[in-house]
């Protein structure tokens, strides 16, 4: 455990623990300010993730930045804005089905809660079902979409993950773009743009 944040990311950047789970060289990617505005926590990196070393450098980041929070590309990567980290900040290798395997979990519970105490983001998102369970297990993660949260008295948002894989929970809840995803893009647009934030 450190109190020193350059240390913090050192150390997550430097970490190799799940070589043998995962049967390949961990590459853990983390980027961001400590006072960046926004601590940003979603499931893992993707396979295009780890070769790039670019957080959400794939379809998921695109319409994630584009589509959802409507902001040009290097406000999103500059590190003054987001604090980008994940349940798992390494890329986890291919389930037999295709898909990629859960993050696992020792990595949040050894992270992540040093994350949240160092970075003095204004607000945190937390993207895709891993990290919203991460934080509030017992809660319905469709519920927590649909109001503000918080974690550690601080406004938390729940984002549902945007890659074009989980195309059923968005036929599921069509309320979220019409109605949730304004107002979540205006909090972030605040959180950003407005200086008495
Ligand atoms: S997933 Fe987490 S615990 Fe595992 S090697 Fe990467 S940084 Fe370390």
């Amino acid at each position: 455990m450190t109190s020193n944040f350059a240390e913090l990311v050192k150390e997550i950047k430097s970490c190799r623990e799940c070589r043998g789970l995962f049967g390949f060289e961990p590459n853990p990617v983390v980027s961001g300010n400590q006072n960046a505005k926004i601590l940003q926590i979603s499931q893992a990196p993707s396979q295009n993730v780890h070769n790039t070393s670019k957080c959400f450098n794939d379809a998921s980041g695109r319409k994630l930045r584009r589509g959802w929070y409507q902001i040009p590309d290097e406000d999103f990567y500059n590190d003054n804005n987001f604090y980008i980290s994940a349940v798992g900040h390494c890329y986890p290798g291919k389930n037999p089905n295709g898909g990629d395997r859960k993050p696992p979990k020792k990595c949040a519970d050894k992270w992540l809660k040093q994350e949240i105490k160092l970075v003095n983001s204004k607000i945190i998102v937390l993207i895709g079902c891993y990290s919203a369970n991460y934080f509030f297990p017992n809660k319905d993660f469709s519920e927590l979409i649909f109001d503000n949260q918080k974690i550690d008295d601080k406004l938390t948002i729940v984002l549902p993950h945007p890659s074009p894989s989980n195309q059923k929970w968005f036929k599921d809840h069509p309320d979220f773009e019409p109605k949730r995803l304004p107002e979540i893009r205006k909090i972030i647009h605040d959180v950003l743009y407005c200086p008495i934030l």
